[in-house]
C-alpha cells in the first residue's frame, strides 16, 4: 500500500498539468481572437493624386505619409468606386459599386441636407461585417451616406459616431457671395453644418477650424479604448474639401498656401495615429490605409488640390477623378515598396473580412477582391478591371493597362452634356498615364474585349430604388 504522503506527491504534478492544459484550452480561442488584425481607414476628402510629397507634390510637406509609404506600401493604381463623395463612400463601405445600392444618381450626384435617402439597411458595411466577427467599431468624420437616424453610422455597424454627417460646404447660409469667396476660413459660420455625437447634434455650426484636430483626438481615444480587442476605425476627414480650415498651429506654415496648411494638418493627424499605435503596442497588429474619396475639386483653383500628372479631377471619370494617392502601413507585415497592381476601395471589405477570419455572404454580388497577396508580397492583386461610373452611367472601363472611354465629361464648368465616343477612346495607361494619346485605331481587338467585359458587368446590375433623388418633404 502506498503511504498517503507519497500518493499526494504523484497526484499533485498530474493535477497541475491538467489544470495547465485546461487553462491553455480555454484561453486559446481568446488568444486567437486577439491576434486578429485591427484596421484603420483614413479617408481624405477631395485630396488629389498629386497632393502628397510622396506622390510628387513639390510644395506641400507630408513627412508622416511619406514615412508610412517608405515603411509600408505606396499604391499607384488605386481607385475609388466613384468620382464624387456619396457614391465613393458607399463603394468603400459595402465593397459594391454604388449602382447596386441605389447610392448614385445622374441628377443629384450626392446627398444633401434635404435628402431623405441614405445607405439602405440591407447593405452590409465593413463595420457591420467586422462587428459580427467580434470587432469594436468607430466612425469619425464625414459620413455622407444619409443624415437621418436610420442611415447614420450607428445604424450601419458602428458602435459610435463623431462627425459632420455630410460635406463641410453644405447648409450655406450666405448666398449673395460666391462659394469661392466663402471658401475663406474667416467665413466659417456661413456653413451651418452640424457636428454629431452618435445620433445627437452637439455643435452647430461646427467649428471647422479645429475639426481635423478634434477628429484626431477622437481617433486616439478610440485606439486606447479598443486596445486588447480587435477593432476597425473609419476616420473620414472633412478636409481638404472646400471651405478650407486648419488649426492655429498650421496657419501659414506651408509653401502650398492654405491648401498646403490643411494637407499638412491631415499629415500630422496620420503621424499621431502611427505614434499612438506604437505607444499602445498595436503597430505590428494594425493595417492602416490612407486614401481619398475622389480627385481634386479643380473648380476652386488654388483652394482645390492637384491630380499631378493625371487628367482632370473630381466629378470626372478621367484618371484624375478616380485614381487616388494611397498608402498602406502595417510594420513587419506588408511587403514594403511601390505597388503598381490595381487596387480599389472596393477591395477593402473583402480583404478585411478575410484577414479577420470571416467569409463574405453569398446572397449578393461583390465588386471587391481580397488583395492580401499584394499586401504580403505572395502574389499579385487579383483586380484586373475597373468600372468608371458617372452617376448611374458607365463612362469608362479599364482592363489591364488599357482604358476605354465610352463617354467623357470634364469636371470643369462649361460642358453641359457628356461627349459620346464612337468608336470609344482607348488609352494605354502604362505608357500614357495622362490619357493624351488615343490608340483605339491600333487595337480594335482590345476594344472588343473591353466591350464584352462592359456588357457582362451591366448585365449583373439589378435595378434598385434610387436613394439620392429622395427629398424630405416639408410640412406646411
Ligand atoms: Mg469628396
Amino acid at each position: 500500500m502506498i503511504p498517503p504522503r507519497s500518493r499526494r506527491h504523484t497526484t499533485y504534478p498530474l493535477l497541475l498539468l491538467l489544470a495547465l492544459a485546461l487553462a491553455w484550452f480555454l484561453s486559446s480561442p481568446v488568444r486567437a481572437a486577439d491576434s486578429r488584425p485591427n484596421f484603420i481607414v483614413v479617408f481624405a476628402d477631395d485630396l488629389g493624386y498629386g497632393d502628397l510629397s510622396c506622390f510628387g507634390q513639390p510644395n506641400i510637406k507630408t513627412p508622416n505619409l511619406d514615412r508610412m509609404a517608405a515603411e509600408g506600401q505606396k499604391w499607384t493604381n488605386f481607385y475609388v468606386a466613384a468620382c464624387v463623395c456619396t457614391p465613393s463612400r458607399a463603394g468603400l463601405l459595402t465593397g459594391r459599386y454604388p449602382i447596386r445600392s441605389g447610392m448614385c444618381s445622374d441628377t443629384r450626384r450626392v446627398l444633401f441636407p434635404d435628402s431623405a435617402g441614405g445607405l439602405p439597411e440591407s447593405e452590409i458595411t465593413i463595420a457591420s461585417a467586422l462587428k459580427e466577427l467580434g470587432y469594436r467599431t468607430a466612425a469619425i468624420g464625414k459620413w455622407h451616406l444619409g443624415h437621418l437616424p436610420q442611415f447614420l453610422p450607428t445604424s450601419h455597424g458602428f458602435e459610435s459616431y463623431f462627425g459632420i454627417p455630410y460635406s463641410n460646404d453644405m447648409n450655406r447660409e450666405i448666398r449673395d457671395v460666391s462659394q469661392q469667396e466663402l471658401a475663406e476660413e474667416e467665413n466659417w459660420e456661413a456653413y451651418n453644418v452640424p457636428l454629431m455625437r452618435n445620433e445627437e447634434i452637439v455643435e452647430r455650426p461646427a467649428d471647422q477650424r479645429t475639426i481635423t484636430k478634434r477628429y484626431t483626438e477622437e481617433a486616439l481615444k478610440k485606439i486606447h479604448e479598443f486596445k486588447g480587442e480587435p477593432f476597425f476605425i473609419y476616420l473620414a476627414h472633412n478636409l481638404p474639401h472646400i471651405p478650407l480650415f486648419r488649426s492655429e498651429k498650421f496657419k501659414d506654415t506651408s509653401m502650398g498656401g492654405i491648401y498646403g496648411d490643411v494637407v499638412s494638418e491631415i499629415d500630422w493627424s496620420v503621424g499621431q495615429i502611427m505614434e499612438s499605435l506604437k505607444k499602445e503596442g498595436l503597430a505590428e497588429n494594425t493595417l492602416v490605409v490612407f486614401t481619398s474619396d475622389n480627385g481634386p475639386w479643380l473648380l476652386f483653383k488654388t483652394h482645390g488640390g492637384s491630380a499631378g500628372l493625371l487628367r482632370d479631377g473630381k466629378g470626372s471619370t478621367w484618371e484624375g477623378g478616380m485614381r487616388e494617392p494611397t498608402v498602406m502601413w502595417w510594420p513587419g507585415k506588408l511587403k514594403s515598396g511601390i505597388v503598381q497592381d490595381m487596387g480599389s476601395t472596393l477591395d477593402l471589405l473583402p480583404t478585411f473580412v478575410a484577414l479577420a477570419g470571416g467569409k463574405l455572404p453569398d446572397d449578393r454580388t461583390y465588386d471587391g477582391y481580397d488583395i492580401s497577396p499584394a499586401l504580403f508580397g505572395t502574389g499579385s492583386s487579383p483586380r484586373d478591371t475597373m468600372f468608371y461610373y458617372h452617376g448611374e452611367q458607365l463612362f469608362a472601363v479599364r482592363k489591364g493597362p488599357y482604358k476605354a472611354h465610352y463617354l467623357t465629361k470634364t469636371s470643369y464648368v462649361g460642358q453641359k452634356e457628356a461627349e459620346v465616343h464612337q468608336p470609344p477612346l482607348l488609352f494605354q495607361l502604362g505608357h500614357d498615364p495622362s490619357e493624351k494619346y488615343d490608340v483605339a485605331s491600333e487595337h480594335p481587338e482590345i476594344l472588343a474585349e473591353i466591350a464584352e467585359i462592359a456588357e457582362a458587368h451591366k448585365a449583373s446590375i439589378e435595378p434598385v430604388e434610387n436613394q439620392l433623388e429622395k427629398r424630405i418633404v416639408e410640412k406646411k
